[in-house]
């Protein structure tokens, strides 16, 4: 069973670990607000107003404060919320919470995996109703609000003839997405989200809506490219770069079977064909593929079709998943050179091509590309270094994923590499494990019945802990965060967390801004 970290959001309220500002909490009245105070903000708001638990505004409660992953349901609840609709009500909440010490929360979409956008007890600004997103006159950025998200990205890139680096899931939204990393299929052609960002409008904690690039707040702008959401401001809008669109794009899918055997890391077990494809061929692939590693329990019922898939003889399965950011025999060419045509030719199943005339077309066809259903969520990530040992890897990944009993479990490998590797491990505040990473690994567990946390949260930490272990093998994810990872601030930052404080006392000198996993002073 995994253990509350003394860090964690429900501990953090208990004691505060270093860098962290005690707050004002609604249990403490000789400091909290009295309701005529909030009364009289709610009433100043020009677009919105102050909602609380309770029956008389359900949907709007229970829709500010919903969260994707219902493991965190029952102790995510706030003391009150705003679901802001202009700059000003921001500027105003910000205010209130300042002055009168009390802990903020912002969401934006409500994808964070520990909960941090939505804490215990807190005032939670939820920004999803400012969701528009517009081509800008140059014809090569976009400027999106939080609340807007990549299936209107995407859609946005369709019409316009452009493409922006955006994630997997259509509903996840590009402001925490950027300001964390943000990988997703056109990384290794034109680098991480967070390397498109080139301008961000914030209000800082002292009320003030400024707009921050590299020409005018060179210190913000680094912190904000990898430092994540929730510490330096509430992001009101975010202007990202945008690539032209080719005419067509190709993406290949070929599975493999996964079977325990006596000596699993032998014969046909999956573990040679999963150690080879890392290991002697994904390195070489030009900046133009990314591949997604899936390996699961089983073909996902009505999503992965998969005639071949024998679920008497098999186990589990590799699917590798890769978009061409180019035209079909440029494709089909690379990958006879690469050598994966002919990776286990004999365990191949259901392998094709396919053409596609936008990323909004080849997103929309894939089962990651639908809409996730909301499920009880743990997750646990890190990167794999250069020249990792697939073999080792392989080993590990497969094991995991052949003695579990949680079909909805999985090992997501996404390639990096490429132009992830082109900026310097100083340039943005992203760690070197990222930068210099070939690949990030997403251990994921989903389930449904809170009676299986223990067991499922242990099974995803626990193999995260495995994989970490291994040589090679660095860093974690802010935005796809262990929540009881020790040692967090050096996993998601490594070297460059240091600057990262600096810059936050000098923004946030009062620690205003806080949130679990989150930079502090
Ligand atoms: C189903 C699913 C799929 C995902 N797919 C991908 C993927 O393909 N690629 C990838 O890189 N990541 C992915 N993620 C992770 C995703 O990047 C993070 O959840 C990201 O933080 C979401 O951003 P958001 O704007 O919705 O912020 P939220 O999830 O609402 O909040 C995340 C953090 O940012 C802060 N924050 C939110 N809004 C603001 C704001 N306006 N100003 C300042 N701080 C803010 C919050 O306080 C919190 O700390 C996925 C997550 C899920 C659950």
């Amino acid at each position: 069973m995994v253990t509350l970290s003394p860090h964690h959001p429900q501990a953090l309220l208990l004691s505060l670990p270093l860098g962290f500002a005690a707050k004002c909490l609604p249990s403490d009245s000789t400091c909290f607000p009295s309701q005529d105070e909030f009364n009289a903000l709610s009433k100043s708001l020009p677009t919105a107003d102050v909602i609380y638990p309770g029956l008389s505004r359900y949907k709007a409660w229970s829709d500010a404060i919903s969260l994707h992953n219902q493991r965190l349901d029952s102790d995510h609840i706030p003391h009150c919320a705003v679901r802001a609709q202009s700059e000003e009500d921001v500027i105003l909440v910000v205010k209130f919470c300042s002055e009168n010490n009390l802990l903020l929360s912002i969401k934006s979409t409500g994808h964070c995996y520990s909960g941090n956008c939505v804490q215990q007890d807190s005032f939670l600004l939820d920004m999803s109703l400012m969701n528009d997103l517009s081509l800008n006159a140059d014809g090569e950025s976009i400027t999106l609000q939080p609340g807007s998200n990549f299936d209107a990205l995407y859609a946005l890139n369709e019409e316009s003839g452009t493409q922006s680096v955006g994630g997997m899931c259509g509903t996840v939204g590009p402001v925490g997405f950027s300001l964390g990393g943000g990988h997703g299929p056109l990384i290794r052609s034109y680098g991480l989200g967070t390397d498109q960002i080139l301008s961000v409008d914030l209000v800082t904690a002292a009320g003030k809506l400024i707009s921050v690039s590299k020409s005018s707040d060179p210190d913000l702008f680094w912190a904000l490219q990898g430092g994540g959401g929730g510490s330096f401001g509430v992001v009101t809008s975010i202007t990202l770069r945008t690539h032209p669109a080719p005419s067509s794009l190709t993406s290949y899918v070929c599975n493999y079977p996964l079977s325990l055997s006596i000596d699993y890391e032998v014969g046909d077990s999956g573990v040679a064909t999963v150690g080879s494809w890392w290991s002697d061929v994904m390195p070489n692939l030009p900046n133009e593929w990314t591949f997604f590693s899936v390996l699961l329990p089983a073909p996902i019922p009505l999503e992965q079709n998969i005639p071949e898939y024998d679920k008497n003889t098999m186990q589990g399965l590799l699917s590798l998943e890769g978009l061409f950011n180019g035209d079909y025999s440029s494709a089909v060419e690379s990958l006879g050179l690469q050598g994966l045509l002919d990776l286990d030719v004999d365990r191949q199943m259901s392998c094709k091509f396919e053409n596609h005339t936008s990323l909004k077309t080849w997103h929309d066809s894939r089962w990651f590309g639908k809409t996730p259903v909301p499920t009880r969520n743990y997750m646990s990530t890190s990167f794999a270094q250069k020249n990792f040992d697939g073999k080792n890897l392989a080993k590990v990944a497969v094991n995991a994923i052949l003695n579990t009993d949680n079909t909805m479990s999985s090992f997501f490998g996404i390639q990096t590499g490429g132009a992830v590797n082109s900026a310097s491990d100083t340039d943005t505040a992203i760690s070197s494990a990222f930068r210099n990473s070939d690949m990030l690994m997403e251990i994921d567990a989903n389930w449904i019945l809170k009676s299986n946390d223990d067991a499922q949260t242990a099974w995803t930490h626990g193999v995260g802990l495995d994989v970490a272990a291994l040589d090679d093998i660095a860093g974690a994810y802010v935005n796809e965060p262990d929540p009881n990872l020790d040692d967090w601030e050096d996993m998601f930052w490594g070297a460059n967390f240091q600057r990262l404080q600096e810059i936050k006392s000098a923004v946030d000198p009062t620690a205003f801004f806080e949130c679990w996993q989150c930079v502090h002073a």
